[in-house]
């Protein structure tokens, strides 16, 4: 980005009064935490702000400040509102919203996902940030944007969900160095750990006996994946399969884990995480994105079928890897 766009983003943002902010389908932590931190502090700066996440705001997420304000839908824009999306990589991923935001002459996409197609008029991208919420922080920085400890919540929590608790390697200093700022605003680790990850209901615990019952490994012990059919969803009671995919990744000298989710339409929600190998790769072969070690996609078909096309995908690119090592 040029000295002149970021100049031009700024201008846009301060000058704006209405704004609608609009994170991804299928919301984690950092979607829900930068759109709601970001938009309160915008809020806080005397804007008045719509906030749109397209499949609402997951059960444990509920907590954060602002979350009761969140909608699924937006009815009308006005023209010359700013629309901002949030951790979305491409314009799909905002849902059926993104026709309405790409008619905007204010359309900014803040993202840090690699495979991010620039689809805004300005776009903020920075794949080196651990989440969208360390780049909603710098730019409410940069802004001189009001940072509450409402704003300092949301943040927090989308870069400690981002991070897996400041395990993963997309955890550097600078994210330590913005959780540190937050804290030093009043920000408790442990009230937010405590909603986000330690209180589950009884059918996600179901689930997850579930779940770990219909647990995989490939015969060379580098795959590992769950398939989770309706059936086993709807006698559990629930669709949440959040944190699911961390047990098949879970499993030692396992390379690649997948978590194969049979939604109602037809189509198969696929998760995908890797130790080494960019899996970002291989989700975008069929038709999604995300990062090098976190990726996702969707794909029409059966559970088994897409299940075998995906982990087929998945032995060639094991096998390219090997050949190159
Ligand atoms: P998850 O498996 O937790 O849903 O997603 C892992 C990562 O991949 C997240 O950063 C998420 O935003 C991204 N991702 C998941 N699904 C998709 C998708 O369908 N398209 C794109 N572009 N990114 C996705
Ligand atoms: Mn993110």
């Amino acid at each position: 980005m040029t000295q002149s766009e970021r100049e031009m983003i700024r201008r846009v943002i301060l000058e704006g009064t209405e704004f609608v902010l609009v994170c991804h389908l299928d919301p984690d932590g950092d979607a829900i935490g930068s759109l709601l931190g970001f938009g309160l502090s915008l809020e806080a700066a005397g804007k008045k702000v719509k906030f749109i996440s397209p499949d609402g705001v997951p059960r444990n997420y509920t907590f954060l400040p602002g979350a009761a304000r969140v909608k699924k839908e937006l009815e009308t824009m006005a023209r010359g509102t700013v629309a901002i999306a949030l951790d979305c990589a491409d314009l799909g991923r905002t849902g059926e919203v993104g026709a309405m935001l790409q008619d905007q002459p204010h359309f900014i996409n803040v993202d840090h996902h690699p495979t991010n197609t620039n689809f805004g008029r300005w776009n903020i991208v920075d794949d080196s940030a651990a989440a969208t919420a360390e780049l909603a922080f710098f730019l409410i920085q940069e802004l001189g944007l009001p940072l509450t400890l409402d704003v300092g919540i949301c943040l927090y929590t989308g870069i400690h969900t981002d991070t897996g608790g400041f395990r993963y390697e997309n955890t550097t200093a600078r994210s330590h160095e913005v959780a540190m700022a937050l804290l030093n605003l009043g920000v408790k680790p442990a009230l937010i750990t405590d909603y986000v990850y330690d209180q589950k209901p009884l059918t996600e615990l179901r689930l997850l006996a579930g779940a770990l019952q219909r647990l995989q490994v490939s015969e060379d012990g580098l795959l590992a994946w769950i398939s989770l059919p309706r059936s086993v969803l709807t006698t559990c009671g629930t669709d949440d399969t959040s944190g699911l995919i961390n047990y098949p990744r879970m499993v030692a000298g396992v390379e690649f884990a997948f978590l194969f989710k049979e939604d109602e339409d037809g189509t198969v929600r696929v998760s995908l995480r890797s130790r080494q190998v960019d899996v970002s790769r291989l989700a975008v072969q069929f038709g999604g994105g995300g990062h090098a070690r976190a990726a996702g996609c969707t794909v029409p078909g059966s559970l088994t079928t897409v299940e075998e096309a995906v982990l087929t995908v998945a032995r060639k690119m094991l096998q390219e890897a090997k050949g190159n090592a």
